[in-house]
């Protein structure tokens, strides 16, 4: 609720805050227990830092993060370590996130022993989440991570991630740095470990495609920023905002069954240290009028009392599309 991190940029001899990187500003939104929830967008808008910001990996700036009806970090709360049991990440770089020194079996049996599991019950547990990711022990669990493949190091960070038994996976670009066939297979096991496991999923991907294949909803954000949130057919046959459909135009265009009409987005995002006034998307935006440059449009549903929401003032409410009579500028 309302988290907001900036990062201070400091300059000159006393090495003073002179500006600062707006990078998750005032971002409200739930993750359902069960659901995958796919975040969109733009490298340098905010996604990865959320992602921290949610495994409390950096302390939010404001705002309030609420894991199953509790308030992280307040008092009568939930606690931090409960909270990281709780919900693990995956990165994109599996190479650099196991230890080089480690047969992978370790690495996995790790964090278990970290919490007080006996050392025999810490192996046969990471034996079986090896065979579970798809890494039979007897060819797998006294490799180094050097001796695999980068899908196979990412099962085994999957692996990792499952050790220590928890709710929630935030996947940040997990499948990102691999073949399109290798990345496949990964999303594949991603959604039968979720089932399996009874796990959520925060799944950030600046891959269209990959995002709507395993995700239920869909966020948007656009410099640090939520701009729409829907259910995943929605956003892919419908998006309103005209960030989003630019942004689904320059991924799909190539695929002829996405009707899109719309052109693609040019040119690169704004500096996040010093955002556009009001709608930051307005010096980008073919339909924007006076008042997106005056004030930020707040996330509205639409139609009223929908699962869809958007920030966007030339959002029509009764239809959940851009207004006819806002016209496309070249
Ligand atoms: Fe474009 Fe205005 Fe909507 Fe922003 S509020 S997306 S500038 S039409
Ligand atoms: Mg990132």
């Amino acid at each position: 609720r309302n988290l907001r991190k900036h990062f201070p940029i400091t300059g000159g001899l006393l090495g003073r805050t002179v500006a600062s990187v707006r990078a998750v500003d005032d971002v409200s939104f739930a993750v359902r227990k069960g659901e995958t929830l796919g975040v969109v967008g733009e490298s340098g808008c905010g996604k990865s830092t959320l992602a921290k910001l949610l495994m409390h990996l950096v302390p939010p700036d404001s705002g309030e993060l609420i894991f199953d009806g509790l308030e992280v970090g307040a008092r009568d709360g939930l606690r931090l370590r409960d909270l990281r049991r709780n919900m693990q990440m995956v990165f994109q770089d599996s190479a650099s996130s196991l230890n080089p020194r480690m047969p992978i079996e370790e690495s996995v049996a790790y964090g278990p022993r970290v919490h007080g599991m006996g050392r025999a019950q810490a192996r046969a547990h990471a034996i079986s989440l090896l065979e579970q990711v798809g890494l039979p022990a007897r060819l797998f669990a006294g490799r180094y991570p050097h001796e695999l493949s980068g899908g196979q190091k990412q099962r085994v960070n999957i692996a990792r991630a499952l050790a220590l038994d928890p709710r929630m996976l935030i996947l940040d670009e997990a499948v990102s740095a691999l073949d399109k066939s290798v990345e496949a297979q990964v999303l594949n096991l991603l959604r039968r470990l979720k089932a399996e496991f009874n796990l959520t999923y925060l799944f950030i991907s600046h891959d269209l495609h990959v995002v709507q294949y395993i995700s239920d909803r869909v966020m948007v954000m656009y410099l640090g920023e939520v701009v729409e949130i829907g259910p995943v057919e929605r956003i892919y046959a419908s998006a309103t905002h005209p960030y989003t459909r630019a942004l689904l135009a320059s991924q799909l265009h190539a695929d002829p069954r996405a009707r899109v009409t719309e052109p693609p987005i040019t040119g690169d995002p704004p500096n996040p240290v010093n955002p556009p006034g009001g709608c930051r998307f307005h010096t980008r935006c073919p339909f924007a009028e006076t008042i997106c440059s005056q004030t930020a449009p707040a996330l509205t549903p639409l139609p009223a009392a929908s699962e869809h929401v958007v920030a966007c003032h030339m959002a029509d409410p009764a239809s959940g599309h851009t207004r006819a009579g806002a016209q496309a500028r070249p």
